[in-house]
């Protein structure tokens, strides 16, 4: 009998430890979901950005701005950014002059491009407390070189893509820990509706990814003189949508200087 006993007593410790330990498991895999949504704005349409502001608090949405031509920022515009960031939203750096490197390189050096328009901006920028530490590429273009020596001063090089199918979109793995990241466009010429983001942010979410989504101006409509077709612009009530639906389904907003 005895022996029957310890018998018992070793096959219910096996079975105790077995369930503790897909109980665990199941634990374990449920604090590790690092599946998210990192939204870009590019550009300087920094009031506009700015108006967004109680919308971003209300979704406890943490964005990056990658601003360009800083030195064209008047002071309040300057102290918007500030107060953007100490919200806790990132300011990272899109390029002094806005080029097109590959263009500008035609009939510059590599060593011209960082002066002109890396490192001049960079200055200005870090003179007001500003500290870009992702750069985002004007017009989609890349050059390795160049980004070779961006990955010196930067923890992120992002590049946008365009007109993307949305089963096509780019999603970052966590933990990859790349520097060359890729964010879809999605302003509103592109046409990307509701259904089509919740179907993006649902895909992130089941395959524990995180999408990068770039948009430009944010504002309710296009300036006067421009058609929906040739508007760098993301509506202010699909902007809504889109922090709704990601809060929603419970992913993380990500900054792009979080992307590990
Ligand atoms: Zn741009």
């Amino acid at each position: 009998m005895p022996k029957i006993t310890i018998l018992f007593d070793i096959l219910l410790c096996i079975v105790i430890v077995i369930t503790l330990f897909f109980f665990a498991s199941s634990f374990f895999n449920q604090q590790e979901s690092h599946a998210g949504v990192a939204i870009v704005f590019d550009d300087n349409y920094v009031d506009h950005w700015f108006d967004t502001r109680p919308l971003l608090q209300k979704y406890n949405a943490n964005v990056t701005f990658f601003v360009t031509k800083f030195s064209e920022l008047n002071k309040s515009q300057v102290q918007k950014l500030k107060i953007l960031q100490q919200d806790g939203n990132e300011i990272a750096y899109h390029g002094n002059y806005h080029v097109n490197v590959n263009k500008y390189l035609v009939s510059h050096t590599v060593d011209e491009y960082f002066n002109n328009e890396i490192i001049s901006g960079l200055t200005m920028m870090k003179a007001q407390g500003i500290d870009p530490v992702d750069f985002a590429y004007p017009y989609s273009r890349q050059n390795a070189t160049v980004t070779q020596e961006l990955t010196k001063y930067f923890h992120h090089i992002s590049m946008a893509s365009e007109g993307v199918p949305v089963n096509n979109f780019y999603y970052y793995i966590p933990g990859s820990n790349e520097s060359l990241i890729y964010a879809t466009d999605i302003d509103t010429r592109f046409n990307y509706t509701q259904n089509d983001f919740l179907h993006v942010i649902l895909k992130a979410k089941n395959d524990n990814k995180i999408v990068i989504l770039v948009a430009h101006d944010t504002s309710d409509t296009e300036p006067s003189n421009i058609s929906i077709e040739d508007s760098y612009n993301i509506h202010v009530e699909d902007l809504e949508g889109l922090l709704k639906n990601v809060s929603q389904n419970q992913l993380k907003f990500y900054k792009i200087s979080e992307l590990n």
